[in-house]
């Protein structure tokens, strides 16, 4: 399945603000927006023209795509499917997002960025119902049952991420048993539940042109 994989930093430049896609670097001075916070490329210093709406709500439906690590073809995917169900699409958009298996594991604090999960998950760590699920865009139902049973040594390096990634809290709609490496999905995500903001509204504006 294809997916982005030119350097990431340069979409939090690009963007302007922190967008945390590569896990505990984003928290240390290392990270590329604490070193050079302004666009990428030969006239990333230069002046900032003021955007126009349409440019508000592109760059809106960016940063999204972004953050979950989604191509144009799959959101629009997700657009299409938000707008048919009933409900508020944004919202809608955004609890389909949230329910991806991939952000699913870096929310529990498995993977250290949504990236990571989505390894995770193709390496066949990852039961769902106790079928194993190696999908990152599977869209995870309220009361499944989510089980990593990872051989030895990767064991060791997810129990790592687990303490590295001890500072982000397990949201209230998952729980999450660290010993047994067991979770289950509590409720469907509320916006709330969301960390990082996201104006869902200026993407259905733009969709909806
Ligand atoms: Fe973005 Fe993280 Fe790179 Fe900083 S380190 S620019 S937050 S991806």
């Amino acid at each position: 399945m294809a997916r982005y994989t030119d350097p990431v930093c340069r979409l939090c430049r690009r963007r302007g603000e922190k967008l945390f896609l590569k896990g505990t670097r984003c928290n240390t001075p290392k990270c590329a927006i604490a070193r050079r916070a302004y666009a990428p490329g030969q006239h990333g210093q230069g002046r900032r023209t003021k955007l126009s709406n349409y440019g508000l709500q592109l760059k809106e439906k960016q940063k999204a795509k972004w953050i979950y690590g989604v191509l144009e073809k799959q959101f629009r995917r997700y657009f299409k499917i938000a707008s048919k169900t009933k409900g508020v699409t944004g919202k809608v958009l955004l609890q389909l997002l949230e329910r991806r298996l991939d952000n699913v594991l870096y929310r529990l604090g498995v993977g250290v960025s949504r990236a990571q999960s989505r390894q995770i998950v193709r390496h066949n760590f990852v039961y769902v119902n106790s079928r194993r699920v190696n999908i990152p865009s599977y869209s995870v139902k309220t009361n499944d049952v989510i089980q990593l049973k990872p051989k030895e040594k990767p064991e060791k390096k997810l129990r790592e991420n687990l303490e590295l990634s001890r500072d982000r809290s397990v949201p209230s709609w998952l729980e999450f048993n660290v010993q047994e490496l067991k979770a289950r999905v509590v409720r469907l995500p509320e916006k709330e539940d969301i960390g990082q903001p996201i104006q869902e509204q200026l993407i259905v504006e733009l969709y909806s042109k």
